[in-house]
């Protein structure tokens, strides 16, 4: 059993590829097969190195790792003009001249009628000679000659069972343009039977591609995969996903700290129901089932995405969480790590405690409100209370300083809060004590009364 992922290199991974990456992968390491990347770069205007090393990088970010050695599709071109040359000699695929503004008027005529926009099949009926003394002379497309007034193709589906279409209502695609290149159905096809493709998970925007990819690989002898057509992946306003829906390329995601484990959880559970919560990629296998995939389309929720990473970052061990963090805060450390981990919910959030690390560092304008509010005298108190129960703790010191100054509650709290950490909000006082130690509360509070007479 082999599947695929078949990226064309014409840009970064986006959202909906890494859907399709996964589920192929997924279905390979459930099923005990292999899963093959094949770079589709038969497009030789738009497909960039660039792009081949970025999803390259991607996957293996994710942990999506591929067997064997990385295909390419243009290896194969001999193999996809074979085909082609096969398929014409058995009056299967003919050169078609019609021009683009002839195309457009047929469509109307069709249109006008009430009839769906199919190709008149007007260079179809052109006789072998004349097509090929043509061909040499006049720009061409090729077509298959797959519509016909009866017969079926039935597109093998595990999903949907099989889906049968009628020839009478497909058209007579266009399979090479008149620059010589293909268009996808044909290297497609062609290629996962080369390659020895067993099952293809896709999206149902392809179904009817499908159609014609089976009518294709039957008259060339092949066995056609057995395909997956799942829902579509949309943005969380129901339309088609894309940058304004809610997109996002993954090289984005990873720039904003994304833990890829989160990516690969929220991916993993549209259109799966059944998968459990909190699942690693193991449990995400064991849990695979093809079966359940839904056939509905499914939308995407950046909050989701989030919502996991969040979790999987406070459950990260210590040392991988240091490592990360030191990457956003070069001067964590770890006791600095173990303070904020559970406060966070992107890693970037740490900066706002940066005071923690450095005294220097000025607090948020919300916080020097906070701390203009109370005033010199109150923090001339703390410090106070400060030389008194250092070697007390948090409770002894902040009971000191309601004494002192009859402030209690967040009146008390914020502002003994905000000139240690920065911030209105987070870890407990009690850790942030204990971290700072002696000498770094005193100086944090000295550093405050020197902001506020600023
Ligand atoms: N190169 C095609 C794409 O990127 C592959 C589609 C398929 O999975 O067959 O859309």
């Amino acid at each position: 059993m082999m599947t695929r992922f078949a990226p064309s290199p014409t840009g970064l991974l986006h959202l909906g590829n890494v859907r399709t990456a996964l589920l192929n992968w997924l279905y390979a390491r459930r099923y005990g097969g292999q899963f093959l990347l094949r770079f589709e770069d038969t497009d030789a205007d738009r497909s960039q190195k660039v792009f081949i090393e970025a999803i390259r990088s991607d996957l293996r970010w994710l942990g999506l790792d591929w067997d064997g050695e990385v295909k390419f599709q243009s290896a194969h071109a001999g193999q996809h003009r074979d085909a082609l040359r096969k398929l014409a000699d058995q009056g299967l695929a003919y050169r078609c001249f019609c021009s683009e503004h002839q195309l457009n008027l047929d469509r109307r005529l069709a249109a006008s009628r009430g009839l769906p926009p199919r190709y008149s099949g007007r260079c179809r009926e052109l006789n072998v000679q004349e097509s090929a003394s043509r061909g040499e002379r006049e720009p061409h497309v090729w077509r298959l000659a797959v519509h016909a007034i009866e017969g079926v193709v039935e597109v093998p589906d595990s999903l949907r069972g099989s889906v049968t279409f009628n020839c009478a209502d497909l058209d007579d695609p266009v399979v090479a343009r008149s620059d010589g290149s293909f268009t996808f159905l044909l290297p497609n096809a062609v290629d996962d039977a080369i390659d020895g493709i067993t099952h293809v998970l896709r999206g149902d925007d392809h179904l009817t591609n499908s159609s014609y990819q089976v009518w294709l690989l039957l008259h060339l002898g092949y066995q056609p995969p057995v395909y997956l057509h799942h829902g579509l992946l949309l943005g969380s306003d129901g339309s088609k996903l894309s940058k304004r829906s809610g997109s996002h390329s993954v090289a984005e995601l990873r720039e904003d700290g994304l833990l890829p484990q989160a990516l690969l959880q929220a991916m993993a559970r549209l259109g799966h129901p059944n998968m459990p919560e909190d699942a690693s990629l193991e449990t995400l296998v064991a849990n695979f089932t093809a079966e359940h995939l839904s056939t509905s389309a499914v939308r995407w929720q950046d909050d989701e995405l989030w919502r996991w990473h969040t979790r999987l970052l406070h459950a990260l061990p210590v040392d991988d969480w240091l490592v990360r963090l030191q990457h956003v805060v070069p001067a964590a450390d770890a006791g600095f790590a173990a303070l904020v981990q559970g406060n966070l919910q992107r890693i970037g959030d740490a900066l706002h405690y940066a005071r923690l690390l450095d005294v220097q560092v000025v607090p948020d304008d919300d916080a020097m409100d906070v701390a203009r509010q109370v005033g010199d005298a109150f923090y001339a108190a703390a410090i106070g209370a400060w030389e008194q129960h250092a070697a007390d703790g948090w409770k002894a010191w902040a009971d000191a300083v309601k004494q002192a100054t009859g402030a209690k509650g967040r009146e008390l709290f914020m502002p003994l809060r905000v000139a240690l950490s920065g911030a209105t909000h987070g870890p407990e006082m009690s850790g942030v004590v204990a971290y700072l130690g002696s000498g770094g509360v005193r100086a944090r509070l000295e550093d405050i009364r020197e902001k506020i007479r600023i």
